[in-house]
């Protein structure tokens, strides 16, 4: 079995989740598909010093889009990605959720987007959304009002994916510059070209070329369950990232566990490791019952077991613990730790959930 159908068969065990297909594509297929916008914001909307644009104004702006798919779009919000908060990712999978349980519900979903937290969002809506209809986060690296805008390309070609039967029990991905990322692998690794986005250890999972769409494996045979039911996330606990370098020390980990941490994601040096001082200080906090994911500062590569010796010793023993996140960057690993709090999950299935996605 493949990691992520094990890991999806672990949470639905434990979240007892229930995913009904939507209606076949086979169905949908004999009338033209259609696909839902929802606008939250980001470069693809700004206009500079004029008002943003709305999600219809940005589908009424594409000429031909009506003949590749039946669009109908929504705002969500508008607002720069930084501003994006969890609640409102809670809102916005419950929408999707809601989307995929209609009578006639749309083939796909797309998502406009600020690039700068894209890769967040992608993957929190790939851990709660699940079902067959893909999900596609898109945006655009220079205003719509700039010359050379990449906006109107990247909504075109989400729309084309979002109406591809191909696309369908893939997850969320996202879209940007011609290539199609998976959710899980994608991160931006470029603050302003247009090849911004990059899945360090996978590449892109398909393009979108003139002539179709292409993607490097097949399609899964059955459209997964979410990993984690977002009906059960009520509010979020405090869950933070503490990086690692030369000299950091111990200020920074404690006032977060004084502040009320829950859960904290290291980015640590290589292969997860942190100063003496710091480790230490992770180690009073798992103590207190904080559950410490141990990522990386790198870039790439993974953290199976963490290797700090202060971290590592006489582990765990107390109501917290420590877990390796493996190749999930430290934003991504903060995110599905996030979520696993925000279940109620207890830390020993916390630690399975994330080592079940790695
Ligand atoms: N790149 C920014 C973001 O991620 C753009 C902000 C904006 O212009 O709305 O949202």
């Amino acid at each position: 079995m493949r990691p992520t159908t094990r890991a999806r068969a672990f949470v639905a065990a434990i979240l007892s989740v229930s995913c009904a297909p939507p209606a076949s594509f086979a169905q949908q297929a004999s009338v033209r598909p259609r696909v839902h916008v929802i606008a939250t914001g980001g470069t693809i909307s700004n206009m500079g010093n004029d008002p943003r644009r709305t999600g219809a104004e940005l589908v009424a702006g594409i000429p031909g889009l009506d003949q590749v798919a039946e669009v109908t779009s929504e705002q969500f919000s508008n607002v720069a990605s930084g501003a994006v908060t969890q609640e409102m990712l809670r809102d916005l999978a419950t929408k999707i959720r809601g989307l995929q349980k209609e009578a006639n519900p749309p083939a796909g979903v797309i998502v406009t987007h600020g690039t700068d937290t894209m890769e967040e969002t992608a993957f929190f809506l790939d851990l709660t959304v699940g079902g067959c209809a893909p999900v596609i986060l898109t945006g655009a690296m220079r205003q719509a009002n700039w010359a050379g805008a990449d906006g109107p390309a990247n909504l075109l070609n989400s729309v084309r994916l979002a109406a591809s039967p191909d696309a369908r029990g893939r997850g969320a991905m996202l879209l940007m510059n011609d290539e199609v990322f998976l959710a899980r692998e994608v991160t931006k690794s470029n603050t302003t070209r247009l090849n911004a986005f990059s899945a360090p250890e996978a590449g892109p999972a398909g393009v979108t070329d003139p002539d179709g769409i292409f993607f490097r494996a097949p399609p899964p045979a059955t459209c997964a369950p979410p990993l984690v039911d977002i009906d059960r996330v009520e509010s979020f606990a405090r869950v933070d990232i503490v990086y690692s370098y030369i000299s950091a020390d111990s200020a920074l980990v404690d006032a977060l566990v004084d502040a009320g941490a829950r859960g904290l994601v290291v980015a640590g040096v290589g292969r997860g490791g942190t100063t003496p001082s710091q480790g230490r200080a992770l180690r009073r906090a798992v103590d207190r019952g904080v559950i410490v994911v141990v990522s990386n500062r790198t870039g790439g590569g993974r953290v199976g077991r963490p290797t700090n010796p202060e971290i590592l010793r006489d582990l765990p023993v107390g109501a917290g613990a420590t877990i390796g996140a493996g190749d999930l960057n430290p934003q991504k690993a903060r995110m599905l730790l996030s979520l696993a709090l925000a279940s109620g999950l207890k830390p020993a299935d916390i630690a399975t959930l994330i080592t079940s996605v790695q």
